[in-house]
């Protein structure tokens, strides 16, 4: 039997996440990095990118040629919100499954990747957040809003974040409104006196960003019963806690069919 290797291409390679992902990549046995692509640092070895020996892979700016002569089975893309969605067409419509770390597509977007999957019979991972510790809050949350319908997130960034709320956020919000018997409505007529004070309304979840350099990307659920609290905390204080969640991604990814959202589906 000839065993074949996953052949994996990024998007965003030269980023802070893609250099994470294209080292992860090159370290593991069963999968091979075939092209990594980026706007900047285009024609240096990605090796030296990584603070490693040269790997022959350089950094290339068009993702079809790259797809083309390298046959990649898997993209991981990421990048930022104005460029995924060209990167996921491309891979698409190329038979490439993406694996899309990338945060900040709207709902629009969602059924767009949705529907070019299954105008190719192909599927596509999407998570917010990669950290398992991160998927266990989201889990923990959502069993605790059964209890305690009253609740805000607090999300915690680095600076140079470019969506707020973030992705994790906007899940958690989900998760929680599909497990919360019913809404609270607001017990009092707040008078803001600084406009936004009290955060975001996001799906009737009081959500409050907070961004600050030293900051990675953290997240507290916060819920208030009678007499009582329960705060649900996650900090990821690396980058490389996404990377375990990004490989089982691209391992699990060929298995699977149409859009498939969370980590939580691919864990056992
Ligand atoms: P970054 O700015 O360090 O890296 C983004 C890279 O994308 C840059 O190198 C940039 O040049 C490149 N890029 C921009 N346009 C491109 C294009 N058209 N084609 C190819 N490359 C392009 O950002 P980052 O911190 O690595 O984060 C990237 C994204 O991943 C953000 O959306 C962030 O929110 C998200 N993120 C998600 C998770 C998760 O677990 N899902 C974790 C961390 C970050």
């Amino acid at each position: 039997m000839v065993y074949e290797k996953t052949k994996v291409v990024v998007t965003g390679a030269a980023g802070r996440m893609g250099r994470q992902i294209c080292m992860a990549v090159l370290e593991e046995s069963n999968l091979d990095l075939v092209g990594a692509v980026d706007v900047q640092d285009t024609g240096i070895d990605i090796g030296l990118l990584i603070g490693k020996a040269p790997t022959g892979i350089v950094v290339e700016r068009n993702l079809s040629q790259v797809i083309a002569r390298t046959r990649a089975d898997v993209l991981v893309d990421f990048t930022n919100p104005s460029a995924v969605m060209d990167n996921a067409r491309v891979a698409i419509n190329n038979g490439v499954r993406p694996v899309i770390g990338t945060t900040g597509l709207s709902d629009a977007d969602l059924d767009t990747i949705h529907a070019w999957c299954e105008n190719n019979n192909m599927a596509a991972f999407i998570a917010p957040n990669f950290a398992i510790g991160a998927v266990l809050m989201m889990q923990m949350a959502k069993m605790a809003a059964k209890y305690f319908p009253h609740v805000e997130i607090i999300e915690l960034h680095h600076d140079q974040k470019l969506d707020a709320p973030s992705g994790t956020a906007m899940m958690t919000a989900e998760l929680i409104n599909r497990s919360r018997a019913f809404v609270p409505q607001e017990s009092v007529k707040e008078l803001e006196k600084v406009k936004g004070v009290r955060g975001g309304n996001l799906q009737g979840i009081k959500v409050h960003s907070v961004r600050l350099p030293g900051l990675l990307a953290h997240q507290e659920v916060m819920f208030g019963g009678e007499g009582e609290t329960l705060s649900i905390r996650h900090d990821s204080t690396s980058r490389i806690s996404f990377v375990p969640g990004v490989i089982m991604a691209i391992q699990k990814v060929k298995y699977l069919k149409g859009v498939v959202i969370g980590l939580e589906n691919l864990m056992e």
